[in-house]
């Protein structure tokens, strides 16, 4: 038995069987390349689901991970610590807004946004006491806990995992006039991703956000912004809604936040709407804790600079135009997505995402499959045009059968 084989039958044996990884166990990492147990280099074009936008190993973060470890890596909530106000305040800055609620996983931040645009409805808007409801769209991924997959349309997120919390509506994602009629005096909140991730990268049309941004706004409805994924440089700026000038009422971030060192998950949004909460109300043992703060402040640090977005947005457009030459050969049927973030549907006489994605790890790239037919390509920002391209080359000689 090879060192990856014994590792993986021994995962299975002691670990819910919850996911279905490839057949790599890895060892090391830096900038975008990972290495496994028995010493094979792999690109990672998949960046923890964009967890690692700035890479493995990022210099920076990690300076700033073990300079604070030193220090004091948590205190609670019950004390104020020295980079807690820091933090908020450049976040919050970086988002154009006045305040933050930080949590953990991208799941908490957004079961926050759900308490919080509640509350926000019952004390601000006057909507009567335990009718307020939020509008979501189909296909959507929000997390995972029995709330969040309550509004989900997976069936396989859903199944035995009720009973369901009520109060939420689904939409078609990118269809203005469902969304114009699924919002009532009781909607409190649209719950969107800007670009729909775990779906497979899906755009909305053009001016759907936009629409939705005027829509709300006209509603007294909050619009809230999942970019856990979308943002934080991904997509050739900060925000995805950026791209159609659109500034939500709320941002829900994680991921990339944490810097692929420490989960670190925010809720950032106005004074008038996270002003809501009270002492005692909504909380988190870690939600806060100066680790988290002390990497996620060198996060937005280095976003402030522009650097990762124009990154992220050059080498997409380069993505872009590579995968966009394969539509129609027969191999791939469709390509979306924008900056470094592609969703590629692969023709089913190739096989399936699967199959690719194995093809691929046996000649050292590493992307994930969604869907059935579907892989995603999302490298870290940090990769060099160089890697970026050979990923490409494998990708291309995979789907020639070679
Ligand atoms: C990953 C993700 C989440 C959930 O984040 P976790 O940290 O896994 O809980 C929520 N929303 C979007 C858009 C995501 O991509």
């Amino acid at each position: 038995m090879s060192a990856t084989e014994r590792a993986i039958a021994s995962a299975e044996a002691h670990s819910a069987h919850n996911y279905h990884p490839l057949p790599v166990v890895v060892a090391t990492a830096d900038g975008a390349w990972m290495t496994d147990v028995e010493g094979r280099r792999f690109l990672d074009m998949l960046a923890g689901y964009s967890a690692l936008n700035f890479g493995h190993g990022n210099r920076r973060l990690i300076d700033a991970a073990k300079a604070q470890l030193e220090r004091v890596t948590l205190t609670s909530r019950a004390f104020h610590h020295d980079r807690f106000a820091d933090f908020c305040t450049q976040l919050a800055e970086l988002c154009g807004m006045e305040m933050v609620l930080p949590m953990n996983t991208g799941a908490e931040a957004v079961e926050t946004a759900v308490k919080t645009a509640r509350k926000w409805g019952y004390r601000v808007k006057g909507v009567p006491p335990g009718q307020a409801k939020i509008v979501v769209a189909a296909n959507n991924f929000h997390g995972r806990t029995t709330t969040i997959i309550s509004f989900s349309t997976d069936a396989e997120a859903r199944a035995d995992f009720g009973p369901y919390t009520p109060g939420f509506e689904i939409v078609p994602y990118g269809d203005l006039t469902a969304l114009q009629a699924a919002c009532s005096a009781n909607t409190v909140a649209v719950l969107l991703e800007p670009i729909q991730g775990e779906a497979g990268v899906l755009v909305p049309p053009a001016g759907y956000l936009a629409g939705v941004r005027e829509l709300t706004r006209e509603r007294n409805v909050l619009f809230i912004a999942d970019e856990i994924q979308s943002g934080l440089g991904r997509t050739g700026r900060t925000f995805a809604c950026e791209h159609e000038g659109v500034v939500p009422d709320m941002y829900v971030l994680g991921k990339a936040l944490g810097g692929g060192v420490v989960p670190v998950s925010a809720v950032v949004s106005s004074s008038e709407v996270l002003g809501v909460h009270r002492p005692g109300e909504h909380g988190s043992t870690f939600g806060g804790n100066p680790l988290a703060c002390a990497v996620a402040l060198e996060v937005v640090t280095m976003l402030r600079t522009g650097e990762f977005q124009q990154r992220a947005s050059e080498l997409g457009d380069h993505l872009h135009h590579e995968l966009g030459l394969l539509v129609g050969g027969g191999a791939v049927d469709a390509v979306r997505g924008r900056g470094l973030w592609a969703g590629v549907d692969i023709a089913p006489s190739r096989g399936t995402g699967r199959d690719i994605s194995e093809k691929l790890m046996d000649r050292g790239v590493l992307v994930k499959d969604t869907h059935g037919s579907t892989i995603r390509i999302a490298p870290p920002l940090v990769i060099s045009k160089e890697d970026l391209d050979w990923g490409l080359d494998q990708l291309r000689a995979v789907l020639a059968g070679e």
